[in-house]
């Protein structure tokens, strides 16, 4: 069997007193989907920041691609870039433009050459129809337009992760399937990601192992085509029905 890309054993997390994260464990295979449920407040997003680094966790570990990190070590700077992130905002750079926003990580962190970068983000941008854009400002694009950019920035780093925190959840309705289809066709590339979403159909598509989440717990780890037709417990049953 091949190690998992990524491991978290017994992740701890509190704000001040107030605990969030508990005794996460869980694994994602090279080229699988995990899809993170739970209501809101659960601790989805907390998780998802912890595994990028953006949060300092209290105990447990993380081990990427066979590195244990704890998030204040100096390996964990070189590791985070390998994995991308797109948030529910696109945070791009107002004053950018499109192309300027995809290149300043590849430039800057990576060192790469600028031609070389272009003509990915050129190709990238093409793969999610948004090739005529590359010279348009933030302000230019609908919301579902510069969640394409979004994804886009962090594919440019050829990330070994991805982590996707409900990037529909800000967009018109309208907006919302185009976007979910990118996601689905990079699970079809064998993409590896983490994706939190309030889309139920979408998480059934994409989710081959389904965590549910609830006041910091996982209270389920299931195969996704388990979870949805049987999920093992009534808090689960519950949040399902409630979302129909
Ligand atoms: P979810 O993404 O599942 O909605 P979050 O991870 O955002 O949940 O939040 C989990 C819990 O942590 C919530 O109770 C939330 O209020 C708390 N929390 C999140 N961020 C902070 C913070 N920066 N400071 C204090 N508490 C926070
Ligand atoms: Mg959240």
């Amino acid at each position: 069997m091949a190690e998992p890309l990524l491991k978290v054993e017994h992740l701890q997390k509190s704000y001040g007193n107030k605990r969030v994260l508990e005794d996460i464990s869980f694994e994602v295979d090279e080229g699988s989907v995990v899809v993170l449920l739970g209501p809101s407040g659960s601790g989805k997003s907390t998780l998802i920041r912890c595994l990028n680094g953006l949060e300092v966790f209290q105990s447990g570990s993380i081990v990427f691609n066979g590195e244990t990190v704890q998030s204040s070590q100096k390996n964990w700077r070189r590791l985070r870039q390998q994995i991308g992130m797109v948030f529910q905002s696109y945070d791009l750079f107002p004053n950018m433009t499109v192309m300027e926003n995809i290149l300043l990580g590849p430039m800057k962190v990576q060192k790469r050459k600028k031609d070389e970068a272009a003509r990915q983000a050129l190709s990238l941008l093409k793969e999610v129809g948004m090739e005529q854009y590359a010279e348009a400002y933030p302000r230019e694009l609908s919301g579902g337009q510069k969640q394409r950019v979004a994804i886009v920035r962090a594919l440019e780093l050829n990330p070994r992760l991805m982590l996707f925190d409900e990037v529909t959840a800000s967009l018109d309705p309208e907006m919302v399937r185009g976007v979910l289809e990118i996601i689905l066709r990079l699970a079809k590339e064998n993409m590896t990601m983490i994706v939190v979403t309030h889309e139920m159909n979408f998480a059934r598509q994409i989710g081959d192992k389904i965590l549910f989440l609830e006041d910091g717990k996982i209270l389920e780890q299931t195969p996704g085509s388990q979870f949805f037709a049987r999920p093992q417990t009534d808090r689960a049953k519950k949040f399902l029905e409630s979302m129909d």
